[in-house]
């Protein structure tokens, strides 16, 4: 037995163990229309027009499912390489939802690139949020300012920077922590995942540090969602009701989305992976 099949077998029944290995199969294509630049009846006759067929997305009226073609076959039109659509599965889409940016709040994506929820976050609020985007590593920080190029979102502040040494003196109205993880979610036959369980241990102490990071620079009465693309309960539910309970954040329900569901914390929402579904966490806290 891997030692993944080991952590899920020790945090769900066999049941569900079932479910989350089912559902490490090849996933459809899924893609959001930046509605800064497009909306999504236009990206539909375009891509349709291409011989790309969409489907809708209930709870998401710029989200489409592609379910014949793989992403190369998007990669080449014209919708994509001028930042109208971004591929992104639609788990990924779930926390900008959640945290629902509004026009003038300042907000921090504390761990942002390539920045496929920064710049959700920017299309949601009609661009008019005040975006901070924090990104450690180089590289990827120079993905993430080649995405926001691209998709449009000029006023985001991105900085090449650890979240975590951020100064405490910044004050954000809402929190966006799309936590490094063990991608435990997002395993297919094309993506298998290395995991080892010191690395889920190294991946818990970077998420409860930044977790309490995030917490210390939301204002009160502010929003923070924590999010990874994991389905260990270690790295999410555990995770979040510990910090809660260590700093007296409280936990806010995420509301209900139609998405295949795990076990998890009440008010928490952690997503099966399936066809159409990365395996992800969300969860919502505020602080008085
Ligand atoms: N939110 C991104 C998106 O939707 O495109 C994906 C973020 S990915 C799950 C986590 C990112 O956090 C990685 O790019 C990683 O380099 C970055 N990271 C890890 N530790 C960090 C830290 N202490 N401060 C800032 N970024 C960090």
């Amino acid at each position: 037995m891997t030692a993944l099949f080991k952590a899920l077998r020790s945090a769900y029944d066999a049941e569900t163990v079932q479910k989350i290995e089912a559902g490490y199969s090849e996933r459809l294509v899924s893609l959001r229309v930046n509605s800064l630049r497009c909306d999504a009846e236009t990206a539909r006759s375009a891509l349709e027009a291409e011989g790309i067929a969409t489907e809708r997305v209930p709870w998401y009226p710029d989200a489409l499912v592609l379910p014949d073609v793989r992403e190369s076959a998007v990669e080449g039109t014209e919708l994509y390489r001028t930042g109208k659509i971004y591929l992104q599965n639609l788990s990924s889409m779930l926390p900008p939802l959640i945290l629902a940016p509004q026009a003038g709040e300042s907000i921090l994506d504390m761990a942002a690139a390539p920045g496929g929820k920064t710049t959700e976050l920017y299309a949601l609020s009609d661009g008019k949020a005040l975006i901070t985007a924090c990104e450690r590593d180089k590289i990827r920080f120079e993905r993430l300012k080649f995405n926001l190029q691209r998709q449009g979102a000029t006023r985001v502040t991105a900085l090449c920077t650890d979240a975590a040494l951020l100064d405490d003196f910044f004050c954000f109205d809402k929190i966006l922590l799309d936590a490094p993880c063990t991608g435990s979610g997002t395993v297919s036959p094309a993506a298998p995942v290395r995991f080892s369980e010191e690395y889920l241990q190294k991946c818990v102490r970077a998420q409860e540090k930044l977790l309490k990071k995030g917490l210390k620079l939301l204002k009160r009465g502010g929003t923070l969602v924590y999010s990874t693309c994991s389905v260990l309960p270690a790295e999410n539910g555990e995770l979040v009701m510990r910090v809660a309970r260590e700093t007296g954040a409280t936990l806010l329900p995420v509301g209900l989305f139609g998405v295949p569901r795990l076990p998890a914390p009440q008010g928490t929402l952690a997503v099966c992976p399936t066809e159409r579904f990365e395996g992800f966490f969300v969860a919502k806290l505020t602080k008085e």
